[in-house]
């Protein structure tokens, strides 16, 4: 879908672009195919799509996949999608609302969308913690928050979002998306993620909440000891046990932990009262 064919879309329709919503369509066509690839789609492929906007990115997924599953917020906008794809399942609903209240089974899906800004962390967040969590995530969001998905133990962006997504997702790739490949181009910078669903979970589901405890606690207070911080949940005995066997220093901050590292105390601690 080219700019010119959207300018004239929203001026025919005389749609005003709502900043709340994040409406900044993509009609750049290489970026739109590099998402695409990214998902590395099939023909038998079922697509999640949160946000279509006018569709620059549904057509293509439509084209690529067996079936579009597609929600998006502005009832403006769903109006036009029905007229230009009259075979898309297409829900006119709040895509976070939706994925609270109503939970499925995605792990015979794939998300593939250009997120709107301001929901996207919980939108992943949601996804990624679902028990049957989509195979694939191909998001196109703020670059800040791309890298703190990507990010690794002492980066600056690694943080609560790295590890609640990369417990399920092992992170693939990523490239910046230039501001004016969007209209309108949006105040701040953009990049696409691609996360794939691990092959074997890391902990088994009974103690993601644990881990989701623990990794929450050791970043309340970025710059405090975790030991100190988790001394809040979990008896000071078992804490100093866990971190011996696991060979971490009772100095060490949660931005300095591995995955792997909170995955392990994670196991260690599960069983202990907190
Ligand atoms: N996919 C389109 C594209 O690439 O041009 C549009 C992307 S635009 C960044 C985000 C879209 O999400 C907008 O169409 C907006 O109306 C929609 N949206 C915003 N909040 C939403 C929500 N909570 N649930 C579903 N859609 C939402």
């Amino acid at each position: 879908m080219k700019l010119s064919e959207m300018r004239e879309l929203l001026t025919t329709r005389q749609i005003q672009l709502t900043k709340s919503l994040g409406q900044n369509f993509l009609h750049d066509g290489n970026q739109l195919r590099r998402i695409v690839d990214a998902a590395e789609l099939q023909p038998a492929d079922k697509v999640l799509e949160i946000g279509p906007g006018l569709g620059p990115l549904t057509q293509l997924l439509l084209e690529k996949s067996g079936e579009v599953f597609a929600i998006e917020k502005d009832a403006r906008l769903v109006e036009v999608l029905r007229e230009r794809f009259p075979n898309l399942n297409l829900l006119h609903a709040d895509a976070l609302d939706f994925l609270k209240n109503e939970p499925r089974d995605w792990s015979g899906w794939k998300l593939v969308a250009n997120l709107p800004y301001s929901v996207a962390s919980p939108i992943l967040v949601e996804l990624a913690q679902a028990p049957g969590c989509p195979q694939r995530l191909v998001a196109t969001l703020q670059l800040e928050v791309a890298k703190r998905l990507m990010a690794a133990a002492d980066d600056d962006d690694y943080g609560v979002l790295t590890l609640l997504v990369q417990l399920r997702y092992q992170p693939r790739e990523w490239f910046k998306i230039p501001a004016d490949c969007f209209f309108p181009a949006p105040d701040v910078d953009s990049a696409c993620v691609c996360l794939v669903r691990r092959a074997t979970p890391l902990l088994p589901e009974a103690q993601h909440a644990v881990f989701e405890r623990i990794v929450k606690r050791a970043f309340s207070q970025r710059r405090k000891m975790m030991l100190k911080l988790l001394k809040q949940d979990w008896p000071a005995a078992k804490l100093e046990a866990a971190f011996a066997a696991l060979q971490i220093s009772p100095q060490e901050r949660g931005e300095k932990l591995s995955l792997e590292q909170f995955v392990a105390l994670t196991q260690a601690l599960a069983s202990a009262p907190a």
